[in-house]
């Protein structure tokens, strides 16, 4: 058995903020303003860095590492730069750890090493034009033959949508209704059949490309087929996984702009004393601090059910309600406390809040998770379409 000790986590901790300050922190406003990716470059040294693999294993290139080792990761990287966060974030808690955990040893040695190394990347393609919330209404359908799977449909609002190598497209494999039909297909950039729409003009989100991704008689080998249909249950399951990387995106961004306030306001003077002194600015910072750390308290405490197996729903979706709602109102208070100066650019605040609003959104809105977290508390299931 493997000891990992705090210091370790600290350690890790340590080596990624400084990665993520020294050559990240610089580029990250560029990066919003023109709307662009981290280049393939520098996703394959954050690979050669081992930050692509912290919670996949060692066979593959991984570092078989506790997942809260993944999570500060990101947390170091989304603090300062989303783009190079979202790339951490998509192969450790993203559609890699479908592969990881539900796919076969072929398939895994086959798509695995490549989005460890940072060669190739992944995205998840489960929304549709009239199936988000309600995504088992989807109609993409993978029908399987002996000469492969023709997969047809349209998937929207897919991070990565263009850029990503690899999509695990959610899709129809059988005719059963509902989720009972539903499964999950690896389609590889370049089939013939796949294309993009255009790049979506995001309020946040900028240089983490969306774009609609169109299957259009696309033919892939059986082989590619990940989750059969009536695994649903399985594949919704590994996507707490995500939801917690999500959660972390937005821990980091409500970290950021706690961090970055505080600072702020024992520096700024108004009335000849620092903004500090005034007690409406304290009650700002106590009532952002109190949230920022009962989201992270949640996450830590989801986390510590995820090695191995599938973290506990109930406490997934706590975290992520908390921590999407947390990071909207702590990064909105951190503009009040900047002033003039958090309405500006330059200060990056706005960018804090507008990418808050799209990480609420993503993986499920907190309506949503509020659903979840009556169902698994009640152990009742709502049926949201009577
Ligand atoms: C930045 C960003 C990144 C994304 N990345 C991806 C991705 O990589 N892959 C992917 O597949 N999808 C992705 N999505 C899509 C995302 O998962 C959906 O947008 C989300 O699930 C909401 O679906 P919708 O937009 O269709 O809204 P709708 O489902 O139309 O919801 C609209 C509103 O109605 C509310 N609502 C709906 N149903 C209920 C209900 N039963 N009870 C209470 N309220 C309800 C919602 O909470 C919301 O407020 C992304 C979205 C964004 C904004």
């Amino acid at each position: 058995m493997t000891i990992i000790t705090v210091d370790e986590l600290q350690e890790i901790r340590k080596l990624a903020a400084s990665v993520a300050n020294d050559i990240y922190a610089p580029i990250a406003e560029h990066l919003d303003v023109t709307r662009t990716p981290i280049s393939v470059e520098q996703r394959r040294e954050l690979g050669e860095l081992g930050f692509l693999g912290i919670a996949h294993e060692e066979q593959y290139g991984g570092s078989a590492s506790p997942f809260s080792h993944a999570l500060a990761v990101i947390e170091e990287f989304a603090k300062v730069c989303r783009p190079a966060a979202f790339q951490i974030f998509e192969s450790n808690t993203g559609p890699a750890q479908v592969i990881a955990r539900l796919g076969t040893p072929e398939q895994r040695e086959r798509w695995l090493p490549d989005i460890i190394s940072g060669a190739r990347t992944m995205a998840v393609a489960i929304s549709e034009p009239d199936a988000g919330s309600a995504a088992t209404d989807m109609k993409t359908t993978a029908r399987q033959s002996d000469s492969g799977v023709v997969v047809n449909g349209t998937k929207r609002w897919i991070s990565n949508g263009g850029e990503a190598d690899l999509y695990l497209v959610y899709a129809r494999l059988s005719d059963a209704p509902g989720s009972k039909g539903i499964g999950a297909v690896v389609v590889e950039k370049g089939t013939p059949g796949l294309s993009f729409g255009v790049s979506e003009r995001l309020m946040g989100f900028r240089g983490i490309p969306s774009a609609d991704v169109i299957l259009d008689d696309v033919v892939v080998p059986n082989e590619n087929v990940v989750v059969p249909a009536g695994d649903f249950k399985k594949l919704f399951g590994v996507f707490s996984v995500e939801r917690l990387g999500n959660a972390t995106m937005s821990l980091a961004l409500g970290q950021a702009a706690l961090d970055k306030s505080v600072a702020y306001a024992q520096n700024r003077k108004a009335f000849g004393k620092e903004i500090i002194e005034f007690q409406t600015i304290q009650t700002m910072i106590a009532d952002m601090l109190l949230e920022v750390e009962a989201a992270r308290l949640l996450i830590d405490r989801a986390a510590a059910t995820a090695d191995g197996g599938i973290p506990n729903p109930l406490y997934v979706s706590l975290a992520k309600c908390t921590a999407n709602e947390m990071a909207k109102r702590v990064t909105d208070l951190a503009i009040q406390v900047h002033g003039g100066n958090g309405y500006t650019e330059e200060y990056g605040l706005e960018r804090l809040h507008r990418d808050s609003h799209g990480w609420a959104i993503a993986g499920g809105t907190p309506a949503m998770q509020r659903t979840r977290i009556v169902s698994e508390l009640t152990g009742r299931r709502f049926d949201q379409r009577r």
